[in-house]
């Protein structure tokens, strides 16, 4: 999507630590945590109330485990989602923190 900062970063492929089919995980830009990745779908998605395909949530989810997994995060990591302005969301183009 136009002016989208996250479509936009989809495409830069030397800012990917991880990727697959349909999603690319990007260090965040203002870290809050010794290790803080987001993890975003390739595909342009407001955030979860616009997540409708049920195969691709269960592709982001497995996404999420396997980018902790890389990151050896071992059983000691956090996900979080703001879904919506209100809670937080800055970016509208779905992502989870990890
Ligand atoms: P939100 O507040 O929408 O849940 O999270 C957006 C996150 O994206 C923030 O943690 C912010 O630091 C990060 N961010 C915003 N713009 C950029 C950018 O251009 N590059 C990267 N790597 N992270 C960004
Ligand atoms: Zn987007």
């Amino acid at each position: 999507m136009k002016d989208c900062i996250f479509c936009s970063i989809v495409n830069e492929a030397d800012k990917h630590v991880w990727e697959n089919d349909v999603a690319v995980a990007i260090k965040d830009l203002y870290p809050r945590a010794k290790v803080h990745v987001l993890l975003m779908p390739r595909q342009h998605i407001r955030n979860l109330d616009h997540l409708e395909d049920a195969e691709l949530a269960g592709k982001l989810l497995i996404s999420v485990r396997e980018v902790a997994q890389q990151l050896h995060l071992k059983d000691n990591w956090r996900l979080r989602v703001n879904n919506g302005q209100s809670v937080g969301q800055t970016v509208d183009h779905l992502h989870f923190h990890i």
